[in-house]
This record gives C-alpha cells, sequence and structure tokens, in this order.
C-alpha cells in the first residue's frame, strides 16, 4: 500500500496527515498528524491560533483487508484566547473522533449497527470476525445509553 492510498483511507479532513504506517499479519497500526492552524475552545467557543504543545491519542478505526486498524493520533492542545473563558489550555476537538472515544466516529457507527442488529453474544462474534476488538458488554453499554427514541433500523422495536 503506498502513500496515496494510505492518504485516501484516513483523509478524516483536511489537516490530517498520514506519516507512519507499520502493515503486519493481523494488524494495522497508523501515525497520523493532525495539522490545524487554529482551533474552537469546546467552552467558550473562541478560536485560537496559539498552539500549546503536542499529544497523542490513539483510537480503533474500521478493519482494512481483515486487519485490525489501530491508530496513534498526533494533534495539539491550544491556548483559550477569551481572559474569561474557565479553560486555559483545551485540547483539540476532531468531529471523526469523540473527545473521550477510543474508536473512530466511523468505526462506533458500524458497531452501534451490528449491535442493533443482534443480539449482544452474536454482535459481539460478527464483530471478532470483522476483526474489532469489543466485547458484548461493551455493545450493551452503547445500546443502553442510546436515546430512548425509536431508531430507524432497529428491527426489535415496534412503531
Ligand atoms: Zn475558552
Amino acid at each position: 500500500m503506498n502513500n496515496t492510498s494510505t492518504e485516501q483511507l484516513f483523509k478524516f479532513d483536511q489537516n490530517v496527515e498520514v506519516i507512519h504506517t507499520l502493515i503486519e499479519s493481523e494488524e494495522m497500526y497508523v501515525v497520523l498528524k493532525v495539522c490545524s492552524t487554529h482551533a474552537r475552545c469546546p467552552g467558550c467557543k473562541c478560536v485560537s491560533s496559539q498552539r500549546h504543545s503536542r499529544y497523542a491519542r490513539k483510537a480503533d478505526d474500521l478493519p482494512v483487508s481483515d486487519r485490525s486498524v489501530h491508530l496513534t493520533i498526533l494533534l495539539h492542545k491550544w491556548f483559550c484566547v477569551n481572559a474569561n473563558c474557565k479553560n486555559k489550555i483545551f485540547t483539540e476537538r476532531l468531529n471523526w473522533l469523540n473527545p473521550s472515544g477510543r474508536k473512530t466516529v466511523r468505526l462506533e457507527k458500524l458497531i452501534h449497527y451490528v449491535g442493533f442488529s443482534n443480539n449482544c453474544l452474536v454482535a459481539e462474534k460478527v464483530c471478532r470476525e470483522m476483526h474489532i476488538s469489543i466485547s458484548h458488554d461493551a455493545i450493551l453499554y452503547r445500546i443502553k445509553k442510546e436515546d430512548s427514541a425509536p431508531s430507524s433500523y432497529c428491527p426489535f422495536r415496534r412503531y
């Protein structure tokens, strides 16, 4: 897999750059760098261009070619420019990875779909076959956390 095709697989947004890829027999490790020039404070919504530091997050992504995908994402912490804001420093928010998430939004969507389509024990087996590491308890937690409003694709709910 050359860098251009890897870039396309992990182009979550225009600021993401693939800087390293390691492919093993059952796993794929990808290091991504987020090169944002500014970020919005989650508290006061002010836009800051004053970088504080860089840090790394780990998250799993959709499997590729029968391999689990593990991302290391390098991104920034930022100074809030609003003197009245309670956040002096904040972490960069990504629309493809929830603030404390350990799985990308697109992987969460797939787990959500599989979890709502099966019982949790079957969903765990389906996920394992797709090289997605998740327990039936973690799937059940996600289903319980879901809003109680009817979902359009849940086969077990009446409308
Ligand atoms: Zn702020």
